[in-house]
């Protein structure tokens, strides 16, 4: 189908992009990547009166450290988090490992990481990171700038605390320390199809004491969740020996925590090929193997520092 007519304006700074999208006459979305938008415009299930394409604004591009945060612009592609090391430390790793879940190589050069906050889509990578670790939505409107933490931001599936007249200019993540792991496991029919469910998680480890634990569902309910009860079982907790096979046993603090994620956190919807129950067994192994994954990247860093000092 062909999306119905629409007024498009290329506005250079976020101000007049804010001034564009404030034209309460007509309904309006704005285009970053354009890799979500224009295809729900041709479903027409979306029929906005005014495109505002915010390609050319300079000051909405690039990735900067600022203090003990990441600031990703809303121009930065899905692409510029391939590489681990894009990102200092194991936020970079975790990152990495997210992004090649994302769709294929060509989308991942057009579309944004803000646009995927834009769109809040449940099965978005993107947005389950951002939640676990408590990212920050930076909000540009008539009033000024807003920053919004992104467990307040999502509301449901494709609703989000942005008002019609606001531009996100970014998205902040917190860096994170050196004696933290991180891992992102995801599970799909096929490369190309979105998440039926995939984890992200950090863990930090202190004195052999698990210190803090970050553990964000991908399409486990009608919104990005982070699993507070699973991470309350483990905060506290030694870490101890990490289990060897493939397979976490059951009577690991590891599986105990994916279960109670996939039980207590998790509200999962059913979808044609992954009924409720389904979706609950792979939320409790992959939180199970993304906790054994990260505890083992955390103890790869530690070996690698202290071989660096000698
Ligand atoms: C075949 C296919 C497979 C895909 N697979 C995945 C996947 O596995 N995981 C995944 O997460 N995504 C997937 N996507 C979506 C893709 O990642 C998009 O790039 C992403 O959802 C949105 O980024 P974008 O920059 O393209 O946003 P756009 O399409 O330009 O915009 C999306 C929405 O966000 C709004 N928006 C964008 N930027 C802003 C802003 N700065 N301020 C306010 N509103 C804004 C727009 O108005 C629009 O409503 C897939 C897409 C396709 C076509």
């Amino acid at each position: 189908m062909k999306p119905a007519t629409f007024d498009y304006v290329v506005p250079r700074t976020v101000a007049e992009a804010v001034g564009a999208l404030g034209d309460t006459e007509r309904t309006a979305q704005v285009i970053a990547g354009g890799q979500s938008l224009i295809l729900e415009m041709h479903l027409e299930r979306v029929q906005p009166e005014l495109v505002v394409d915010i390609n050319r604004i300079p000051e909405l591009d690039g990735m900067s450290v600022e203090g003990d945060e990441l600031r990703v612009g809303a121009l930065v592609r899905h692409a510029a988090f391939e590489s681990p090391d894009a990102v200092p430390g194991p936020l970079g790793t975790l990152l990495a490992q997210a992004v090649v879940n994302i769709a294929h190589p060509p989308i991942r050069s057009r579309g944004t990481m803000v646009g995927s906050y834009g769109w809040a889509h449940p099965a978005s990578e993107w947005c389950a990171v951002g939640t676990a670790l408590d990212a920050t939505v930076e909000l540009a409107g008539p009033e000024g700038v807003r920053s919004v933490a992104a467990g307040d931001y999502f509301l449901g599936p494709f609703l989000t605390a942005r008002r019609p007249q606001e531009l996100i200019t970014a998205v902040r993540l917190p860096l994170l320390g050196e004696n933290t792991g991180a891992s992102f496991i995801e599970h799909r029919r096929t490369h190309f199809c979105f998440a039926q469910a995939a984890v992200g998680t950090t863990l930090t480890v202190d004195d052999g004491v698990i210190s803090d634990v970050r553990i964000g569902l991908v399409n486990s309910a009608d919104r990005p969740v982070r699993a507070r009860a699973a991470e309350h079982a483990l905060r506290g907790a030694e870490l101890g020996s990490l289990p060897s096979g493939p397979r976490v046993p059951d009577d690991h603090p590891f599986a105990r925590a994916g279960r109670i994620a996939a039980e207590q956190d998790a509200a999962p919807l059913p979808e044609p090929f992954a009924d409720v129950d389904y979706k609950r067994r792979i939320i409790a192994v992959l939180v199970a193997r993304t906790l054994r994954e990260a505890a083992k990247d955390q103890r790869a860093r530690r070996a690698a520092r202290e071989g660096d000092q000698r």
